[in-house]
């Protein structure tokens, strides 16, 4: 199938980014790598009248270290995150996760701000964002603000971003040594969205964890804290921490699985990744 039409605009700046989203109330939609984008408009699950690209604005792309914070420009495409030396020393949960996120050809593409603004629930980055307890910056009509990632994913593709927002950047603490950090998703073949993943950060609090965040994706509207969970592990019983899931997550049946059995591989993943936790940082 092909788009329903559309006209198409390219931006010159955010502000420019953000008229023109204005001139087209709520039938208007930013165009980053278009990954996600343009299958849904091929498929006509969205038909806007406008498509605003975001390609030609410059400083909306890199990645900076600045005082203990790592900050990735909303257009930094999946690739240069997946290659960076910065990365894998400052952001390692996110360097774990880039090899699966879809095929090399869709990382050339996708950007990290398209992935967190689409919020699909079973993507790999916006479970990391929440792991790593990050921020989003936002630019809209009032200016700019900054949420955090605990209050960011609302509901199935619904986020904090506005109708006239242009999420600028991202947000996570740099590693420290004390950090660690662990990754491991289900997916039938490599490449594709998870049936059940889990990112996870915590610090060494010498042969115990603390601060333990444990973020499923795959297993509901949003990507999902086992907070419960998170605080079993922290008082240092594994086998407890896989029983608290039953309360923490009700993921639903659906074509992939059924919700008993991402719940049986959730508790597979958390073993795996509370292995990754209890490992020094090398
Ligand atoms: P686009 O497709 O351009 O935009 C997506 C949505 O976000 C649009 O609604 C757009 O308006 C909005 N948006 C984009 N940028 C901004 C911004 N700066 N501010 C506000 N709104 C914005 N992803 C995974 O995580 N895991 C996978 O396993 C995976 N597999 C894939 C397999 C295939 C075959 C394909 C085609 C894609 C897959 N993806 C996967 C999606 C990929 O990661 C996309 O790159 C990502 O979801 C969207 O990024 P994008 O830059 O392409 O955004």
């Amino acid at each position: 199938m092909k788009p329903a039409p559309f006209a198409y605009a390219k931006a010159r700046s955010v502000d420019q980014a953000i008229e023109l989203l204005g001139s087209a109330p709520g039938d208007a939609k930013l165009l980053a790598g278009g990954q996600s984008l343009m299958a849904t408009l091929n498929m006509r699950l969205s038909a806007p009248k406008l498509l605003i690209d975001l390609n030609g604005i410059g400083g909306l792309s890199g990645i900076a270290i600045n005082s203990g914070t790592i900050e990735i420009g909303a257009m930094t495409r999946h690739v240069e995150i997946e290659r960076s030396d910065h990365i894998a020393q400052h952001a390692p949960l996110i360097a774990l996760a880039m090899p699966h996120i879809g095929h090399a050809a869709i990382r050339n593409r996708g950007t990290f701000g398209g992935s967190i603004a689409f919020a699909d629930p079973a993507a790999e980055l916006p479970a990391c964002l929440l792991a790593l307890n990050g921020e989003v910056e936002i630019a809209g009509p009032k200016g700019k603000r900054t949420v955090k990632a605990d209050d960011f994913f609302k509901g199935l593709f619904e986020t904090a971003l506005g109708p006239q927002d242009v999420l600028t950047a991202i947000r996570v603490p740099a590693a420290s040594k004390d950090t660690r950090v662990g990754f491991a998703e289900f997916a039938r073949r490599h490449g594709d969205y998870a049936m059940v993943g889990l990112a996870a950060a915590a610090h060494a609090n010498g042969q115990a964890l603390a601060d333990v965040r444990l973020c499923y994706f795959g297993v509901g509207a949003t990507p999902v804290r086992a907070r419960k969970a998170e605080a079993v592990l922290a008082a240092g019983s594994l086998d407890d921490a896989v029983k608290a899931l039953a309360a923490d997550l009700d993921p639903p049946d659906d074509i992939q699985a059924t919700g008993a059995t991402r719940k049986h591989l959730a508790g597979v993943l958390l073993r795996r990744v509370a292995r990754q936790l209890m490992e020094p940082r090398p």
